[in-house]
C-alpha cells in the first residue's frame, strides 16, 4: 500500500499540472468563464473509483466532481447499496468543462488520460467503476480489454478483470447517472447494477479476510 504522504504529494503534483495546462483547448474556456478544472474527490485508499466523463456547470464552477444533477442521482445510487461517498474516489477522465457539456473529443481524452492513469497508479483501486461510455472505452482500452468492449447498454453491470502495475483491478461499466436524470425509468437497471456492485464488494472483502 503505498505511504500516505507520498499520494498527497503525488496529487497534489497532479492537480498543479492540471492548473498550469494552458495547451488544453479547454484552458481558454476555463479562463474566461473563470471556473475550474475538477481533479476528482475521495479518500485516497478507496478500494473502488468511479470514473465519469467531464464536469459540468455545478462542478467547474466548484471544482468538484458530480455535484450537480447527475451527482444527486450517484448520491442516490450510493446509498441504494449503503456506500459512504466518503469511502470512494470520484473522478473524470477529462478534467475541465467542454463547453456546453458537449461531448469531450478523442484529442482532449488524449491529453487528460493520462491524468486518470496516475491517480488509479496512485490511489491503486480494486474495483474502477466507468460512468458513462468515454471512461468505459477509455479504460477498457487501455488496460487489454479492447477485444470486449461493446455498446454500454450490453456491457452494463459486468466485470471485466484486468492486471494493472499494482496487481489485479475489476472494471464494472454502467450507465451515466445523468441518464436517470432525462430517463426516469433507468434508475431501476442503475439501481440493479450498483446491487452487482456491493456483491462484488463483498467478494472482495471475504477474499481478503
Ligand atoms: N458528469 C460527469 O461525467 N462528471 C461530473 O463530474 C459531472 C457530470
Amino acid at each position: 500500500m503505498p505511504e500516505e504522504k507520498d499520494q498527497t504529494e503525488q496529487l497534489k503534483k497532479i492537480k498543479e499540472e492540471i492548473l498550469g495546462l494552458t495547451e488544453s483547448p479547454l484552458y481558454g474556456e476555463r479562463v474566461k468563464n473563470n471556473v475550474f478544472p475538477v481533479i476528482g474527490e475521495g479518500s485516497h485508499d478507496a478500494k473502488i473509483m468511479f470514473v465519469g466523463e467531464a464536469p459540468g456547470e455545478n462542478e467547474a464552477r466548484t471544482g468538484r466532481p458530480f455535484c450537480g444533477a447527475a451527482g444527486r442521482i450517484l448520491d442516490k445510487l450510493l446509498e441504494h447499496i449503503g456506500l459512504d461517498r466518503k469511502s470512494v474516489y470520484v473522478t473524470n477522465i477529462v478534467k475541465d468543462r467542454p463547453p456546453k457539456n458537449r461531448d469531450p473529443m478523442p484529442k482532449e481524452i488524449e491529453l487528460y488520460a493520462p491524468f486518470l492513469d496516475r491517480q488509479i497508479e496512485i490511489i491503486q483501486p480494486e474495483i474502477v467503476v466507468t460512468l458513462g461510455r468515454f471512461s468505459m472505452d477509455y479504460l477498457m482500452r487501455r488496460y487489454g480489454l479492447e477485444s470486449q468492449v461493446k455498446g454500454i447498454s450490453q456491457v452494463h453491470g459486468q466485470v471485466f478483470e484486468t492486471e494493472m502495475k499494482y496487481g489485479r483491478v475489476k472494471i464494472v461499466p454502467m450507465f451515466h447517472p445523468a441518464v436517470a436524470c432525462y430517463h426516469g425509468g433507468q434508475l431501476g437497471e442503475m439501481e440493479a447494477d450498483f446491487e452487482k456492485l456491493k456483491e462484488i464488494i463483498k467478494i472482495e472483502d471475504k477474499n481478503e479476510k
